[in-house]
């Protein structure tokens, strides 16, 4: 393979991640074969992420290789009757940051999203459904973003658990912190108006 080859094949592999374009990808590709340094560091980083970094069998969120289920989901401390559904691991990681939240995890592992090809079928749903078999949950949390998929992502996880005994709620959106009502969108003003609290 001539050189041009190898930096296609790495710009294709690159503009598999999530976020990466086509042309973000050959730039990156362009970059690392500049300056091998770079590429040595990211080749160890992702050595060490496949060798230590696993997937939590239970409720889908990042874990030490040999730990699974994970420490969220056998700590003693959380709370066994709520259950928090997200998109993404890294949803799990946003909501443990802001400490709010005591309660166990599931992520589905994406959102429903036609244009991605993305189906119900990729979505760990009937997993959803098996965690609820003689378990305590009392409440289910829907931690899904606010856009359309979001939206119909809800939809379908609120219609597979109509059968369920259980409380489902979405998370509330209100006003980003330290912003005026005069700069916020009119989606996120509305949402805040029908969420809002007595003070
Ligand atoms: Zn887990």
């Amino acid at each position: 393979m001539d050189a041009q080859a190898h930096l296609h094949e790495l710009s294709l592999s690159l503009a598999r991640l999530p976020g990466v374009g086509r042309r973000s990808a050959e730039r990156m590709a362009l970059a690392l074969a500049r300056k091998p340094d770079d590429a040595d560091t990211l080749v160890r980083a992702l050595n060490a992420t496949r060798e230590h970094v696993r997937v939590c069998t239970h409720c889908g969120s990042m874990t030490p290789a040999g730990v699974d289920p994970c420490r969220l989901c056998t700590s003693p401390t959380r709370d066994d009757t709520v259950l928090c559904v997200v998109e993404d691991p890294s949803d799990i990681i946003a909501i443990e940051a802001s400490g709010g939240f005591i309660g166990r995890y599931h992520s589905l592992m994406g959102k429903l999203s036609p244009m991605s090809g993305q189906g119900p079928s990729q979505l760990r749903a009937e997993a959803l459904l098996a965690r609820l078999v003689g378990a305590a949950f009392s409440e289910i949390i829907l931690a899904i973003s606010t856009d359309v998929e979001g939206d119909a992502t809800c939809s379908y996880i609120r219609e597979l658990l109509d059968a369920q005994d259980v409380c489902v709620t979405r998370l509330a959106f209100g006003l980003p912190a330290g912003s005026g009502i005069a700069y916020s969108d009119s989606i996120t003003l509305d949402r805040a108006l029908k969420g809002r609290q007595s003070v």
